[in-house]
């Protein structure tokens, strides 16, 4: 259930939008396109409209469609282990409560494949917090790479990008989120319960459950801090996210982007996968796989299309192709794929060879142009006026949008909208023809992120225009008021180097302090400099610091995040200022926070 924030900001959305199609109505202007599921993904979403548990051999369970992954339980012979816990702490326990059904033996092991949230958030609800808890969280050593980037400078724009691509504010039904291409509608509400993982594994580790074993292996692909699990005695492989179902394309890049994810591993994991004599695959996502011949099958053609991917990229670059060339221009062949359906459900192919491209190559696609090319401001003022104006321009993508091609639609006022964002007719163009595109779009994702931008865009909802309940909790998912155990684990350096954009450069321009500031429970002392607009960071003490500070890791976060003022931590003695008052208020007054 959506929280009861959510659900009034879903009403305040769908009042405004009442309203805006009103004004639409009487100034007689473009009809919005008729909201509606293309039947191709409405298909593929079928798979995850019931929630249940299965048995895919004698000890190995999944709880399928209880959240965005499946939640695997392995049953030994005096305890469970469970892999993969799910988005959020409410989606764990109804996953739990199912899966007691089957076993109520207690929980003695937790396995995150991989750090991302719709993997670990459910995680308090199989490893509850208590300093005396037997119960083991296993993760790859690269986790807490993973952890430090996940909170990191990026984390704004990656938080959007995530809460836009799953549909978590958009309503759900035809004018909305229809689900997430890998699994169930997912939404905004509910909480992210996290475990700290206690064991760390290199390559490889073996848990005994008594009877059972898991044999961990490191599985670099989708992030590199992956964990794959082979269960010999049950002939069983438990993939995560290296197979993200049946169904979608391999995940080699996204338009999201993580730096942990590495397309060449992806398909070295695959191979080593095969190595496996499994009767059964369990993906991060989708239904279980049964029988040796259909899981070699899916793994073999699954490392078939994601070596194409990265061969074929490469080939259409060596003949000068830029990025987007290549992702109009690849296809996967039928005889690649075989019987298996490699299609856009999830991330689209074209978003993927983008990824690989870019990874591989950089940004620049070999036309010198791009090298000496106008502004996007100023190429948009020469094509406006070359098209007759921007009232010409709107006409012509009006037409463009009635007839049918609202690619183009969205394009031309794009054009408008760069010289004059706040231009209704071409916000209304843009919006309707984003809309029209999601309608009729095979990919969730795609889906998700074209409707919630249309939405944004029109006012309906939003970064800026939801209700702020709504925008903390897009905060909340990684760091919101209460800190979560999460970044309570990250590192403190990372949330030192997000204080470096919000540095003010015109505040900070005559600015010439060095602060020093002792993180008291992690023993760890940094200096801050800041000068001429930017912030140098170093560890270790200042000879002759205009300011000594000290503060626990919590409050840094708190702090460097803008979810707490500075001054209330000071008075709250959570912000120790042992000497230099002064010179830390005007540091603390040249950022924005
Ligand atoms: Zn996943």
């Amino acid at each position: 259930m959506p929280s009861p924030g959510l659900k009034s900001s879903v009403a305040l959305a769908a009042r405004l939008f009442t309203v805006t199609m009103l004004l639409a109505a009487t100034a007689g202007a473009m009809e919005p396109a008729n909201p509606s599921v293309s039947p191709r993904l409405a298909k593929h979403q079928e798979a995850f409209a019931e929630a249940r548990v299965i048995q895919v051999s004698e000890r190995v369970f999944v709880a399928f469609a209880y959240s965005m992954c499946n939640i695997v339980m392995v049953v030994g012979d005096e305890g469970v282990a469970i892999f993969d816990t799910g988005f959020r702490l409410e989606e764990g326990d109804s996953a739990l409560r199912a899966l007691r059904a089957k076993s109520d033996l207690p929980v003695r092991t937790v396995v995150y494949s991989h750090g991302h949230t719709d993997h670990t958030g459910g995680s308090r609800a199989f490893a509850p917090a208590d300093a005396d808890s037997p119960i083991r969280v296993y993760a790859q050593a690269n986790y807490a790479r993973y952890l430090a980037e996940m909170h990191g400078s990026t984390r704004p724009i990656f938080t959007r990008r995530a809460v836009a691509q799953l549909g978590m504010i958009l309503p759900e039904g035809k004018a909305g989120t229809v689900g997430s291409g890998g699994g169930p509608v997912v939404r905004f509400s509910g909480t992210v319960g996290y475990a700290a993982p206690t064991d760390i594994v290199e390559e490889r580790a073996t848990i005994d459950l008594g009877g059972v074993h898991l044999e961990l292996f490191h599985a670099p692909g989708d992030l590199d801090d992956a964990l794959a699990a082979w269960i010999p005695e049950e002939g069983v492989l438990l993939t995560g996210d290296t197979v993200v179902g049946t169904h979608t394309h391999p995940i080699l890049s996204t338009p999201r982007y993580e730096k942990g994810r590495d397309a060449r591993a992806y398909v070295e994991t695959l191979s080593r996968m095969r190595e496996y004599p499994a009767r059964v695959l369990v993906g991060g996502h989708g239904l279980p796989v049964e029988g040796v011949e259909a899981v070699a099958d899916l793994l073999e053609r699954t490392e078939m299309v994601a070596q194409f991917m990265i061969d074929e990229t490469l080939r259409l670059a060596r003949q000068n192709l830029s990025g987007p060339e290549i992702a109009a221009a690849i296809k996967i062949p039928e005889s690649l794929a075989g019987g298996q359906e490699f299609a856009d459900y999830y991330h689209r192919l074209s978003w993927i060879v983008r990824g690989v491209h870019a990874k591989e190559m950089g940004w620049y696609g070999g036309d010198v142009l791009e090298l000496v090319a106008h502004s996007p401001e100023h190429r948009a003022r020469r094509l406006v006026a070359a098209l007759g104006g921007a009232d010409s321009v709107l006409d012509q993508g009006e037409a463009a949008y009635q007839g049918d091609d609202p690619r183009w639609a969205a394009e031309l006022a794009t054009f408008v909208l760069t010289l004059r964002p706040e231009d209704k007719r071409a916000i209304e163009l843009k919006a309707n023809s984003l809309r029209a595109i999601a309608y009729q779009s095979d990919s969730a994702n795609e889906r998700n992120y074209l409707l919630t931008e249309a939405n944004v865009m029109s006012g309906e909802l939003g970064w800026n225009v939801l209700a702020q309940g709504a925008l903390n909790r897009v905060k909340a998912l990684f760091v919101g008021p209460t800190v979560p155990e999460s970044a309570l684990s990250a590192p403190s350096y990372t949330f030192i180097q997000n204080m470096g954009p919000r540095l003010s450069i015109v505040r900070a321009a005559d600015a010439d302090e060095m602060i020093e500031l002792r993180v008291t429970d992690r023993a760890e002392v940094y200096r801050l400099r800041v000068r001429a607009g930017v912030m140098l960071k170093e560890r270790g003490t200042a000879a002759d610091p205009d300011a000594i500070v000290e503060l626990d890791h919590e409050t840094l976060v708190l702090a460097s995040e803008g979810l707490s003022s500075w001054s209330d931590l000071i008075d709250n003695d959570r912000v120790v200022v042992v000497e230099g008052g002064p010179k830390f208020d005007a540091f603390v007054g040249r950022f924005d926070w």
